[in-house]
């Protein structure tokens, strides 16, 4: 298989109306096997082995047309919550209007125009444009509201720590290190203000007892008398529940 011989492969789809925004072919040299897969982050991809014969991938792939469109279609519905029209930040119970505006030149990312309204930037060719202009926005936002949340409740308990570092992670809301540096998942800010707040103090109990143990959990009942049900309410929230365009791994793309 040779570049040349991707034609027959584009023109397959072509007919089959099947657009090549949301679709990248590659041959590969590593690839022991033909390889058809999907994400709305990557798009549909087709990963074709060097070694492979043209007469069979192009069998094969005519064989995965109805996987291919049905693909297609998941990328491009999950694609448009890229561009949302409006975010929800319940922990700070502020609901922003989003409008995109297409720019020529790409040169405005973002603005806030008015009192909870954004205005962003399209780039048509760059799908994820204008959500990492959000995402930049959003970091600004975060680390704007969860650092000084932190320093009021801390202040309150007495406590000291010594940096807060705010992150977009997946699997963790929030962690304390033996150093007493705090980190948040900035994610933090479309939860319930009381689930943030649960958050919050567990990484501050943690600065008088580093594990889990009886006594952690003793210390923290005082603050939060609750924490054990907020904190099953907490795990019941998947990392799905983020919307897209917030979610880490864009930059990659
Ligand atoms: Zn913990």
């Amino acid at each position: 298989m040779q570049t040349s011989d991707l034609d027959g492969i584009n023109n397959l789809l072509l007919r089959h109306d099947i657009h090549r925004d949301w679709v990248t072919i590659r041959l590969s040299s590593r690839a022991k096997r033909l390889i058809f897969k999907s994400s709305v982050i990557k798009g549909v991809e087709i990963v074709i082995p060097h070694a492979a014969k043209a007469p069979w991938v192009l069998e094969m792939t005519q064989k995965r047309i109805p996987w291919i469109q049905q693909a297609e279609r998941r990328v491009r519905d999950g694609r448009s919550q890229l561009n949302p029209a409006q975010i929800d930040l319940k922990a700070l119970g502020e609901t922003w209007s989003v409008t995109f505006e297409n720019t020529d030149k790409g040169r405005n990312g973002l603005l806030v125009s008015g009192d909870y309204a954004l205005t962003v930037g399209l780039n048509p060719k760059d799908v994820f444009y204008a959500a990492r202009n959000l995402q930049k926005w959003f970091q600004q936002k975060a680390r704007a509201s969860l650092i000084p949340w932190v320093a009021s409740l801390a202040e309150n308990r007495s406590l000291k720590y010594k940096k807060i570092y705010v992150k977009n992670q997946v699997s963790l809301w929030g962690s304390c290190s033996k150093k007493r540096n705090i980190n948040l998942n900035r994610n933090l800010l479309f939860l319930p203000k009381y689930l943030v707040e649960y958050v919050l103090h567990h990484e501050l109990t943690h600065l008088e007892h580093l594990n889990h143990s009886g006594e952690f959990w003793r210390s923290f009942s005082r603050v939060l008398p609750d924490c054990k049900d907020l904190r099953r309410e907490l795990r019941s929230i998947k990392p799905d529940d983020i919307p897209l365009w917030a979610s880490p791994g864009l930059d990659s793309v």
